[in-house]
């Protein structure tokens, strides 16, 4: 049997139209209106489209946008300058340092900078703290654009209530595995965090009712690894180059194997990739209304 098809693209599109619609009632009632700030060092290619669309969806959502660049020769107290000076001004209400940063500047450094109430990436550590203690989370605080986007999406697949649940995170950096890890264990499931020393992967794995696969090695987790009618969440953006020098993006899971198995799948592309946008957008709503004093908004 085939696995339903968790469509990120569309869920994504849904958020982003109750972000805009819920602005748009801030607006009215208290004269809000969120502001974005976006900031690019350097003109790697990549870095410049994630920064084209993370200020696009700012826009559409109703949001200003301010879209500030520099050369990739700036020095890290120009940068915290920078910093200081979006910090202190109150038409920004989210800021976004977009990594990678040039190799002169420590991003730890940056991201520790930038004033909580306005880290809409959530990966300031008084963020991720907060996340551990279990004072942020789905419905409350700033928290990582990528991994509360994997929540929503296992929570539609699965409904709210996923108490008791097996989970297994495979990759556990700061921006993805960690806090996908944390919010699966405030939702009371059982999770194991998998890394490259982890042993006999493939056994851990068909014990798992819900997979999250945030590797970044193509295909990586095979169809026999999956229990009956899990959830497989995949975090993994691969391109791989063919012969003919075209680039198609992969998975980390093997995607037409485990779906014959799996109970719910995201595609790649099209699966948690749109809901780091939308998340974002989500988590610069959540900012401006809290730094209003309001209550956070529900989205
Ligand atoms: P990192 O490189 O920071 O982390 C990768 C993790 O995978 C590490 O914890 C590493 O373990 C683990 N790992 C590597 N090899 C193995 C292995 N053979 N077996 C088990 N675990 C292994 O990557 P990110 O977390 O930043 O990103 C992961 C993937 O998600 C990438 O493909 C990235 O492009 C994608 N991504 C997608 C986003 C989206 O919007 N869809 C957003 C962010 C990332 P160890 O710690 O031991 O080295």
């Amino acid at each position: 049997m085939s696995a339903k098809l968790i469509d990120g693209k569309a869920f994504a599109a849904e958020l982003r139209a109750r972000v805009a619609a819920t602005a748009a009632e801030l607006k009215a009632a208290h004269g809000i209106t969120p502001g974005l700030a976006v900031v690019l060092v350097g003109e790697d290619p990549a870095s410049a489209v994630y920064v084209r669309n993370k200020n696009k969806a700012a826009r559409e959502a109703g949001f200003r946008s301010f879209d500030i660049r520099h050369p990739d020769t700036l020095s890290k107290d120009a940068l915290l300058g920078q910093i200081a000076k979006l910090n202190a001004d109150v038409s920004v209400n989210g800021i976004l340092v977009q990594m990678p940063l040039p190799k002169q500047i420590n991003p730890a450094r940056i991201i520790a900078a930038i004033d909580p109430l306005k880290d809409v990436d959530g990966l300031h550590p008084v963020n991720a703290g907060r996340l551990m203690s279990g004072e942020n989370g789905m419905n409350h605080g700033l928290v990582a654009c990528t991994p509360f986007g994997c929540m929503m999406l296992i929570k539609d697949a699965l409904g709210e209530n996923l108490s008791g649940m097996n989970a297994i995170v495979i990759g556990r950096s700061n921006l993805v595995g960690k806090p996908v890890a944390q919010l699966l264990l405030q939702e009371n499931c059982t999770v194991t965090m998998a890394h490259s020393r982890t042993k006999d992967l493939p056994a851990l794995c068909r014990r798992a009712d819900i997979l999250v696969a945030a590797i970044g090695r193509a295909e990586m987790v095979r169809g026999d690894w999956i229990k009956q009618g899990a959830t497989i969440i995949d975090v993994g953006i691969n391109r791989i180059e063919g012969a003919d020098g075209s680039v198609r993006l992969r998975g980390d899971v093997a995607f037409a194997e485990a779906e014959q198995i799996a109970g719910a799948i995201t595609p790649v592309p099209g699966g948690v990739g749109p809901m780091t946008i939308a998340c974002l957008m989500r988590n610069t709503l959540v900012a401006s209304a809290l730094q209003a004093g309001l209550d956070q908004p529900k989205i």
